[in-house]
């Protein structure tokens, strides 16, 4: 498998998976995808339904990793999707799942289900690919010779995701940092109790930009970054991406009865990259009607998928919404997309987001590719705060099942977007206990507390606070690193 950048340069050369699995963007600013997809057939798809989640990614990564040998790789998959791992399940009978489907009922003449991706260490679904990225670093590291020292700011699920699982692993050190104060006390938990000696958890005295800015600087010192072996494990990451395609499969398996079905899917969208995967398994030949993407009050992707214009926002022009996981003002791995839209065509792609970075946005609605996005399968809709209240209130009456904002603003929008006969899969993003503000407002209760998180916010904490500067930052980093 030789992977490609979405710009074209460096089109002679040759990319593995092990290649790009600890870098970032390709060298030209763009994004690596493979050079063609691996397609799925009829046999296969047909084997793999009886397959084990933890045994499905390992058909499904290899694909995509063929350097990698079979032996390890199967290894590593069974070690990561353990149901251990992703313990806290609603139903205990469905731990082996790793990502069951909660039935809800049939609407529209739909049946409407969530399939359950936040079961995993910190409750989100980043988990799934973040767990996996944790064992496949170490692996590969381990194999080089080498160590990473990860350096990425948060202001929630991504950072604890990545300490969750890099906390342990052999050759890597995280460095994360998040605003000081500013984190629910939920989640400020979450990560600050972590006590393993691999992870350093620095609290910014400013806000969330400020920690974002911090991480730039100290990414744009090439000789600090060289001397540090600093790394980041953010959206575009090739192996989150792919490691996400698995759970449509299993979806997919277990709201059909035949491969001669065909299901919908809604995602709860910010960066593109959970929605990004359903577009490469569709590529791949699993049979889905429609990838619904929802979005919040934030709707770039909601504005482009209705019009074909792609209109990223300025900082003030973003909303911090009671989803926030997708208050985003661009959407990183959107890029992806429309590579194959464009028929592949780097040329146009490198224009595309050189409008993007010189006049905000491009306009693809007269162009005969805005067309084709319904042949690729996508429509879109947006939600509100109130829209999220409604969809919890009601889910939680109807079914008597609890929601997340963000998995409420996907039910919103998948609602838009029923197909008699069609089962329609929400992919629920977060456990409502991250958000528990919104669910006592919506249910006027306590949010659902796995059992693992009773007495969560009483642990002591581990955390080092530092003024918002870089230079004290790259101190730290240093004297952590000792290089
Ligand atoms: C990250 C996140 C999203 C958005 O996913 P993308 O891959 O960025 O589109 C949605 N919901 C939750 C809870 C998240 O943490």
């Amino acid at each position: 498998m030789n992977y490609i950048s979405t710009r074209g340069a460096g089109a002679g050369e040759r990319h593995t998976f092990s290649d790009i699995l600890l870098g970032g963007l390709a060298k030209d600013g763009g994004l690596y995808l493979p050079a063609a997809y691996p397609r799925v057939s009829a046999d296969e798809l047909a084997r793999w339904r009886a397959l084990s989640y933890a045994d499905l990614a390992y058909e499904i990564l290899s694909k995509f990793s063929d350097d990698i040998p079979a032996d390890d790789l199967r290894d590593l998959t069974r070690r990561t999707y353990t149901p251990q791992t992703y313990c806290n399940v609603r139903d205990d009978e469905q731990a082996a799942q790793i990502t069951p489907l909660k039935t809800l009922g049939v609407e529209n003449g739909a049946p409407l289900s969530l399939l359950e991706l936040s079961n995993g260490p910190t409750l989100a679904f980043k988990d799934m690919a973040m767990q996996l990225l944790g064992n496949l670093f170490e692996y590969t590291l381990a194999k080089h010779g080498q160590t990473l020292n990860i350096l990425g700011a948060t202001s929630g699920d991504t950072g604890s995701a990545a300490e969750y699982a890099m906390r342990g692993k052999r050759g890597i050190r995280v460095f994360m940092l998040s605003p000081h104060k500013k984190m629910s006390a939920f989640q400020t938990a979450q990560m600050y109790s972590l006590q393993d000696p691999n992870i350093f958890n620095i609290a910014i005295e400013g806000v969330f930009d400020d920690c974002q800015d911090i991480v730039k600087a100290v990414s744009n010192d090439h000789a600090f970054k060289a001397a540090h072996k600093i790394g980041t494990v953010n959206s575009i990451n090739w192996a989150r991406v792919v490691a996400q395609v698995v759970y449509y499969f299993k979806g997919y398996f277990a709201a059909t009865k035949s491969n001669d079905e065909r299901v919908s899917f809604t995602v709860p969208s910010g960066n593109f990259g959970n929605v990004c995967a359903g577009h490469i398994a569709r590529m791949m030949g699993l049979p889905i009607e429609k990838l619904v993407v929802a979005t919040n009050e934030n709707d770039v992707l909601d504005e482009f998928f209705r019009t074909g214009i792609y209109r990223v926002r300025k900082s003030a022009e973003t909303y911090h919404t009671s989803s926030p996981s997708m208050d985003i003002s661009k959407a990183s791995n959107f890029e992806r997309f429309v590579f194959d839209l464009l028929g592949r065509d780097p040329a146009r792609v490198l224009q595309l987001f050189r409008d993007v970075e010189e006049k905000g946005g491009f306009d693809l609605a007269a162009s005969g590719d805005f067309a084709r996005v319904k042949e690729f399968g996508f429509v879109s809709g947006s939600s509100t705060h109130a829209d999220r209240v409604d969809a919890i209130r009601d889910v939680f009456e109807q079914y008597d099942t609890m929601i997340d904002t963000h998995t409420a603003d996907g039910l919103k929008v998948a609602r838009e977007h029923l197909q008699a006969g069609i089962p329609m899969i929400v992919l629920e993003t977060a456990q409502p206990i991250k958000f528990g503000e919104t669910i006592r407002e919506a249910l006027l209760r306590e949010p659902e507390r796995p059992a693992a998180f009773v007495g969560l916010e009483a642990l002591p904490q581990r955390f080092e606070v530092l003024p918002a500067d870089a230079q004290h930052v790259k101190a730290f980093v240093a004297s952590k690193t000792g290089a």
